[in-house]
């Protein structure tokens, strides 16, 4: 030992080390600790629980996806997450008024025809079309109680049907497609539960950054704490470190095809009552050129890095109230950026965003336009990394090295899919069944050659 170097506390032993106690991370733990019986789990974070990307959340869930894997993925977790609710007096919060997808194309067969391909042969009896002004079969979207909402599409084709139920809407709107298994969750609630059912269970959480890894049988860990370095012995690893799961991956020799591309959101009191408290999530799914003063124009057109803002964007601009009919906050959010950032280094948070996607949400929102230039005081503007594969699906399942498993890449879902994406990592880590789709999330559709060319081909990976 160097002088001066501190020993190494050694931390004893564990059959499981889960890395990262975000939202994935607590739910891979309780899985194992619950479903396998693992109790003498750590889980180690170098954070407090749930406070990087598990923080940033927009807490939406939706089984909406332009291929039936995800659907039936994200279907499972929404069903563990009913579990919860309905286990616990709905402690975690769970509302269904479901995804509005707005758009003001009268063509909707492409539409149409992309939700078929999503939620697959088992789906289609459930996406109900409703071209009358009438439409008495359409359940609105008036109650938050998720048990209350039926499943399935509605298709809203008339305008004077959408204007009775969206009337806060501009005009020009042409079809709605209604998702209705879908809403908000409080994540935290969700991974507080978890966390305190894994500690009745007898799992235990570390403080700590994990520094290296050696890959030797069982694994050892050099962990860094705040009492100086540390090591644990581990049998099995599960690597849930969020955008660091590369880093995690580099200290077994791995690599992983994961980029972080950092996107944001804000929120502020709706004091002008621009959105109403019954509105379900709602996404304007139309790309726009934004709309600038002549003057504005001159002055973003002379600067590279504010000229592509004069440039047709995307759509998927979105917008909730936040927390219960009687609050008064609102979010928004548009996920634009493609470019992968560094999450290594500070948060870009872009001073421009909230004047952006208030501009854009006006557009569907006109209500809204009363706050540009004019956000109150206490809006809040925050933001995080989608850690995402090409194909923006997750990677679950047994890494090279053996005894590690990956619950990483949740990209802008991981709230929603937490619950199945730790189910599916345990049950990796642990050798328990899996279901059919599994295979496919788990790191070795790298080799299936056939299903990367199929999700390339893909319209959209669903990024929200
Ligand atoms: C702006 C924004 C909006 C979003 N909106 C939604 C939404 O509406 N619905 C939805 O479902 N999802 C949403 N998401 C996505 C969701 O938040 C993430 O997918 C999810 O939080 C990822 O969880 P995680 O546990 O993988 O990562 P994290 O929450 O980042 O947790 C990883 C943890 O690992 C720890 N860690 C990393 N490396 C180490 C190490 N070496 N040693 C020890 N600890 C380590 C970190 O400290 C961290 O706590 C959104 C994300 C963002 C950024």
């Amino acid at each position: 030992m160097a002088v001066g170097a501190m020993a190494a506390k050694d931390l004893g032993a564990t059959s499981v080390a889960v890395i990262g106690a975000g939202i994935v991370g607590i739910a891979a733990a309780y899985a194992l600790a619950r479903r396998h019986g693992v109790r003498d789990l750590v889980l180690i974070d170098e954070r407090e629980p749930m406070s990087l990307t598990s923080a940033q959340s927009g807490e939406n869930y939706r089984n909406w996806w332009p291929h039936p894997v995800m659907t039936a993925f994200t279907d499972d977790s929404i069903g563990l997450m009913e579990e919860i609710a309905a286990a616990t007096g709905n402690r975690i919060n769970l509302t269904r008024r479901g995804y509005a997808l707005a758009t003001r194309r009268v063509d909707r067969g492409a539409l149409v025809e992309e939700l078929h391909r999503g939620y697959g042969a088992a789906g289609t009896s459930g996406i109900r079309v409703h071209e009358d002004a009438l439409a008495p079969a359409y359940v609105p979207p008036r109650s938050a109680d998720w048990r209350a909402a039926p499943g399935g599409v509605d298709v809203l084709c008339h305008p004077a049907l959408i204007r009775r139920i969206f009337p806060s809407w501009a005009p020009g709107i042409a079809t709605v497609l209604h998702i209705r298994r879908a809403g908000s969750i409080s994540g935290q609630q969700l991974g507080q539960f978890m966390l305190e059912a894994l500690r009745d269970a007898g799992g235990r959480l570390l403080r700590g950054r994990v520094a290296g890894i050696a890959t030797t049988s069982p694994f050892r860990l050099a962990i860094e704490t705040d009492a100086g370095p540390a090591t644990l012995r581990a049998e099995r690893l599960v690597n849930a470190a969020g955008p660091f799961a590369g880093d995690v991956a580099a200290m077994l020799g791995e690599t992983l095809p994961v980029a972080c591309v950092f996107q944001q959101k804000i929120a502020f009191e709706d004091r002008a009552r621009a959105i109403p408290r019954d509105m379900p999530f709602t996404i304007d799914l139309d790309g726009l050129v934004l709309p600038w003063t002549a003057e504005e124009r001159g002055l973003l057109a002379s600067d590279p890095a504010t000229a592509r803002l004069l440039e047709p964007m995307p759509g998927g601009i979105h917008c909730r109230p936040e927390g219960s009919e009687s609050g008064t906050w609102i979010k928004l959010g548009w996920a634009f950026n493609t470019a992968p950032g560094e999450p290594h280094a500070e948060d870009p948070i872009d001073p421009a965003f909230p004047d952006l996607v208030l501009r854009a949400a006006s557009r569907l929102h006109p209500g809204l336009a009363a706050y540009l230039g004019r956000l109150p005081r206490n809006a809040r503007q925050y933001g995080g990394y989608y850690a995402m594969t090409p194909e923006n699906w997750p990677l679950i399942g047994p890494m090279a090295t053996p005894g590690a498993v990956i619950a990483g890449a949740l990209s802008g879902y991981g709230t929603m899919a937490a619950c199945m994406a730790g189910a599916l990592a345990a049950a990796w880590s642990a050798g328990g069944a899996v279901p059919a789709y599994a295979e496919a999330l788990s790191p070795r559709r790298q080799a299936d050659a056939a299903l990367l060319a199929e999700l390339a081909a893909l319209n959209s990976h669903g990024v929200l």
